[in-house]
């Protein structure tokens, strides 16, 4: 007999048949039933304490894995809230689905339960957004979600399912049938190659006749494993590179010509820059003086012609990073150049980096306790580079932690580094490590956080613990935002003064206690021998554990290296 089954289980059986293997989410009205329903069908659903961080998770885990992270909600403030995980996906550009179930269609307008015109609210962070009328319209919009997140730029899609069409019934045998035309309707999300031969030859001529050159690569080159291609380039032509934050780990932080220690000399002076999946935005100071040179010419490679309009640059070349370098390293290798070690630029760059590394070195090498936020950070480098291959996936977030951790931590394996993004968004942390340990199995996952970063979304420490990830959180708790109270005198003022500083959180807040609570591991930790042995023995045990890692107070800066922008 031909069975029926209802929307809930037709969306799972979608979610299943078009390929995806991991959903985050908060379950509750309506849609309990379809992330059970996913389970049963062999999807892993990692269920959250707030779909903040689930939306967080499912952004990293588009990013890191190029397929699209998908997050489900309840309606109205669970949709909401699962703003925050779109919204960051549409900023980074990363592949990610949202899928709320809202009130019932019959009701909406009444003050239904949970009601919000949901389409409406994800508006400005989606580009693609659908709502089914029927129960038999599920199949292609699970299916239209999962393409649009991919296609051409990735970014942040929305699937709304109201309740009423989850009730819905149909008959299996016409379930199948849609699932299979919704299938054989699905988009081709590969990026076409399309970029004539005349652009590749003028963008390799730059480059050979460049006194200066350089190349800047992003998160987007990472997105799309461009690492093989950005090593050939770099080694056969001697030219230096510089990653962004998200960047580093493409080629070696190591590596002979990274110029990630003379950052201001390479941008400051480079005649060419070729800049390979990565913005020309704040990050990268706009690509205006006085950080770079007026007279530098940009060859931009970018999956999104939008963004090359926007940026204007010398020479634009729009498509995947990966082929665009691959079809490079093939005009270049017909006419081969290299600059060799002895170039004035090669050796001004190295030369540069060196003394700058050294200058970092004396003061990382001191032992200072209380810990400020050099010591600790070289003790967390050396017992993570003592790990070898593959390194773990290290997340950072936290204003002076994030900032110290990307000058001090070595990245030498690519998409290994996850922090505050585009947006400088915090709260990502504990996302973005459960996501870290979903992705890549086996991996460890190494977070170094900030404590009011890490209190954004604390207590998924439990679901760390709940489905026991191989996540060490290492929290840097120097009592609040930026650290201590540092309000001028004249601030402290009016009927509440005697409050603590809006910066202020508890002094000596046991963070460690509270993954314990939950049966995990903590340790509290404040001279360099105990953080030595609290890190050797939770990278052994690869099981969840927080480090909380007293920080003087006053050790760092207020927003970390932006003063600037406060
Ligand atoms: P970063 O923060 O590392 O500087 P950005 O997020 O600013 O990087 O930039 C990443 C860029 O990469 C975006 O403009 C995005 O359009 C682009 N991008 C995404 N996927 C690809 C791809 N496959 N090939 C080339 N560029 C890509």
């Amino acid at each position: 007999m031909d069975t029926e089954i209802d929307g809930n289980t037709l969306a799972a059986m979608s979610l299943s048949k078009f390929g995806v293997e991991h959903m985050f989410g908060v379950v509750g009205i309506p849609v309990t039933s379809l992330a059970n329903r996913a389970v049963s069908l062999g999807i892993r659903f990692i269920a959250f304490h707030n779909e903040q961080s689930a939306g967080y998770a499912a952004s990293a885990y588009g990013y890191l894995t190029a397929r699209p992270g998908v997050f489900l909600t309840v309606s109205g403030p669970g949709c909401v809230h699962g703003l925050a995980g779109l919204s960051n996906a549409a900023v980074n550009t990363w592949p990610t689905v949202l899928i709320s179930g809202s009130c019932d269609q019959n009701d909406f307008g009444r003050g239904d339960f949970q009601e919000l015109d949901q389409i409406n609210a994800v508006k400005p962070f989606s580009k693609f957004s659908v709502k089914p009328n029927h129960i038999s319209e599920i199949p292609s919009s699970v299916a239209q979600v999962l393409d649009w997140a991919l296609l051409g730029r990735p970014g942040g899609c929305y699937l709304d399912l109201p309740s009423n069409l989850l009730h819905q019934k149909i008959s299996q045998s016409e379930a199948q049938n849609l699932l299979t035309e919704a299938q054989n309707n699905r988009v081709k999300t590969e990026i076409p190659f399309s970029v004539p031969n005349s652009k590749i030859d003028e963008a390799a001529l730059l480059l050979r006749r460049a006194e200066r050159p350089l190349i800047v690569f992003g998160k987007g080159a990472a997105y799309a494993r461009a690492e093989h291609a950005l090593k050939k380039l770099v080694e056969t032509t001697g030219i230096p590179f510089l990653p962004t934050p998200m960047g580093k780990g493409l080629l070696p932080d190591t590596h002979a010509l990274a110029a990630t220690a003379a950052r201001s000399l390479a941008i400051g002076k480079c005649d060419v820059a070729l800049v390979v999946g990565a913005r020309l935005n704040w990050l990268l100071h706009f690509g205006e003086p006085p950080k770079w040179s007026k007279d530098v010419k940009f060859i931009l490679v970018d999956v999104s012609e939008e963004e090359i309009e926007l940026r204007k640059p010398y020479l634009g070349l729009v498509g995947d990073a990966k082929h665009v370098l691959e079809v490079l390293n093939k005009e270049i290798k017909d006419d081969p150049f290299c600059l060799g070690n002895t170039h004035p630029w090669v050796e001004a760059i190295a030369n540069k980096a060196k003394e700058n590394v050294a200058k970092m070195e004396v003061q990382l090498s001191k032992d200072v306790v209380p810990f400020n936020f050099l010591t600790p950070m070289r003790i967390i480098r050396d017992a993570i580079l003592g790990l070898g291959s593959p390194a773990p996936i290290v997340v950072s977030e936290g204003a002076n932690t994030m900032d110290v951790g990307r000058s001090v931590l070595v990245q030498s394996e690519p998409r290994t580094r996850l922090d505050a993004g585009t947006w400088g968004t915090m709260g990502v942390g504990l996302g973005y490590c459960i996501a870290a340990a979903v992705a890549s199995p086996g991996r460890l996952v190494v977070a170094v956080e900030g404590d009011s970063g890490f209190g954004f979304s604390a207590v998924e420490v439990e679901t760390l613990v709940r489905y026991q990830l191989p996540v060490v959180v290492i929290v840097f708790n120097n009592g609040g935002v930026y650290g201590g109270d540092r309000r001028s005198p004249e601030e402290i003022n009016g009927p509440y003064k005697d409050d603590p500083a809006p910066t202020s959180f508890v002094p000596n807040a046991g963070y460690h206690a509270l993954i314990e609570a939950f049966g995990g591991k903590g340790y509290l930790v404040g001279t360099p021998d105990e953080l030595k042995s609290a890190l050797s023995e939770s990278f052994s045990a690869r099981k969840p554990a927080v480090i909380n890692v007293v920080i003087d107070p006053y050790a760092g800066a207020e927003s970390g290296r932006l003063q600037h922008k406060n």
